[in-house]
């Protein structure tokens, strides 16, 4: 990749280095809560958190947050870890943050015996309202008192289920006059009598966000732990648990979070689009996700390379989705083998050429590789199928195409001529008769004729018929997400447009998924997993151009 300034974590790494901080070791982590699938946002920490500790001889470790055992699930951390590969990355070590219950459990114990952290039976709402409001302090719990012997008994009893979700909770007694909200006596533990995913009914109090985090980081030592700016408030609290506990010092910085126009990116919400149906699970095609936009036809290098363009920011932006689109687009056309197929058919016949003659064209996979990464074979007959669009029956004067009497070349074929056309009954043009000019092959042409026009097609005997699905921008507005919207009522009604007969050039039918086809004049495209043989799916990936109207 180019030359680029350092960004601000690079800067502090590089200082941290130099100043021999941690004898100069980097050790970053990815800490995926497992309750959905990742998204584009997720690509943006990981190729962040990963791609620090590869230009720093570091490792990265796979940590899933696994603190809310309702939202938790086994499927969430499968997909996880397959995204993760994908994107290209190799984690040191897969951790989960329930392996650290029993130490997260000392670490409170810890904490009550040095009179920082006590029971506490009030309600939610008693609690939040003791913690004030930011111009106000906030008042003692008639709890926060307790003795050390009284809360050690009380958090076992917890522990051992001696109470019900909600009863009791452990705080942290640190400063109820704080101007960082955070800091007033935050809940350390809660009650939910629920089953983990990993620990079973092992426990019945979880750690929260704040007692789990940091600790997990400093449990792995972690060096440079990379979070949203939404996070900047949570770090005293980060410090002062690391501080009080005398563990080791990771250290919590922070970064813009990645938006996109025309998206939602938040787990919750993509959860609801599944859920309520606006799509097809949540590696349908027009999603956001790791999984969806691979399916779709996005390469890993795009998305690496979409990430490292947006760069690292400290204040909130909002990126252009047509950026994404952009890298995807000159990765396609760097890897992507060229093909026909044509997505509105109209039948061709070239009533020169002899109705039992056949020919083979030979075309190359890639003009844009250096090899060409070979060929494959074209048939050739009589009849063709071409783009309905490619022939108009009174040409406009610019119209380089097909029109009575106009000629055009037909790609890896011959230039031929147009002759005729036919009307049925309610006007619609279902055939048109050229003749070819046999002298005017492709590569071989002697016939001293230029035409300004090339157009794709695919030989009926020979074509493969195939679905096509199109997709448009999820929803029709750049922010859907913006404070007061619902951002359901925003949804495209038309983001899917399904072409349930397509053809394509036979050498299509053993297409894969993942692989990058360029359709000719027509996108970019890869085969979908829905495919069974002889009946194939294709997504387009992208268009060609950036059609977009802005
Ligand atoms: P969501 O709101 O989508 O559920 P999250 O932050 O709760 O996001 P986590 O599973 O906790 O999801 O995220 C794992 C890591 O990915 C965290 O370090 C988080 O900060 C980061 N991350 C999540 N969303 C984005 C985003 N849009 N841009 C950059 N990083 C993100
Ligand atoms: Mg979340
Ligand atoms: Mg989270």
């Amino acid at each position: 990749s180019e030359e680029r300034s350092l960004n601000f974590l690079e800067e502090i790494i590089e200082e941290d280095i130099r100043n021999g901080k941690n004898d100069g070791r980097v050790h970053t982590r990815f800490p995926p809560e497992p309750n959905g699938y990742l998204h584009i946002g997720h690509a943006k920490s990981i190729c962040l958190n990963f791609g620090l500790a590869q230009k720093y001889n570091g490792q990265t470790n796979l940590r899933f947050d696994d603190t809310n055992p309702e939202k938790e699930e086994t499927e969430y951390v499968e997909s996880i870890k397959e995204d993760v590969k994908w994107l290209g990355f190799e984690w040191q070590n897969e951790l989960y943050a329930s392996d650290y219950f029993s130490q997260l459990y000392d670490f409170a114990v810890m904490l009550i015996r040095k009179g920082k952290a006590y029971v506490d039976d009030s309600t939610p709402d008693q609690i939040a309202e003791q913690k004030g409001t930011p111009t106000e302090p906030g008042t003692p719990s008639p709890w926060r008192d307790r003795s050390v012997e009284e809360n050690l008994l009380l958090f076992a009893e917890m522990r051992d289920g001696k109470y019900q979700d909600g009863e009791k909770v452990l705080r942290a007694k640190i400063d109820l006059a704080s101007p960082n909200m955070h800091m007033r006596d935050p809940i350390m533990y809660r009650i939910r009598h629920a089953h983990h995913h990993r620990t079973g009914d092992a426990w019945c109090i979880y750690p929260m966000y704040d007692f789990a985090h940091g600790q997990s980081d400093s449990i792995e030592k972690i060096t440079h732990s990379v979070c949203t700016l939404e996070f900047i408030p949570h770090r005293a609290l980060y410090d002062w648990f690391i501080e009080e506990l005398e563990i080791f010092p990771s250290r919590q910085y922070e970064f813009a979070r990645l938006n996109m126009t025309y998206t939602v990116m938040s787990k919750r919400r993509l959860l609801q689009l599944v859920n309520e149906g606006f799509v097809n699970g949540w590696d349908d095609p027009r999603m956001p996700t790791i999984s969806a936009l691979r399916r779709r036809g996005y390469t890993s290098a795009s998305i690496r390379d979409f990430c490292d363009r947006i760069g690292v920011a400290k204040r909130e932006n909002i990126i252009d989705v047509s950026l994404l689109e952009f890298c995807v687009r000159e990765d396609l056309n760097k890897t992507a083998w060229r093909r026909m197929a044509v997505l509105d058919p109209l039948k061709l016949v070239i009533t020169n050429y002899p109705e039992d003659q056949e020919e083979i064209f030979v075309g190359e996979n890639n003009p844009e590789a250096e090899d060409g990464e070979g060929s494959r074979e074209i048939p050739f007959s009589r009849e063709l199928w071409i783009e309905r669009e490619d022939f108009m029956e009174n040409p406009t004067k610019k119209y380089f195409r097909l029109g009575p009497g106009l000629m055009v070349r037909l790609k890896h074929a011959y230039i031929i001529k147009c002759d005729d056309f036919v009307k049925n009954e309610q006007g619609d043009i279902t055939e048109v008769h050229c003749s070819y000019i046999p002298e005017s092959k492709s590569g071989n042409d002697t016939s001293a004729i230029k035409v300004k026009g090339t157009i794709h097609w695919v030989s009926t005997r020979h074509a493969a018929q195939v679905e096509v699905r199109l997709y448009d921008r999820l929803f029709k507005v750049e922010d859907p997400g913006a404070e007061g919207r619902d951002f359901r009522e925003y949804v495209n009604p038309e983001s899917l447009q399904v072409i349930p007969s397509a053809y394509i050039e036979p050498d299509l039918a053993s297409a894969v998924p993942g692989k990058g086809y360029q359709f000719i004049r027509k996108g970019y495209f890869t085969l979908d997993k829905e495919s069974a043989p002889g009946q194939l799916v294709f997504n387009r990936t992208v268009t060609l151009k950036d059609t977009w109207a802005k």
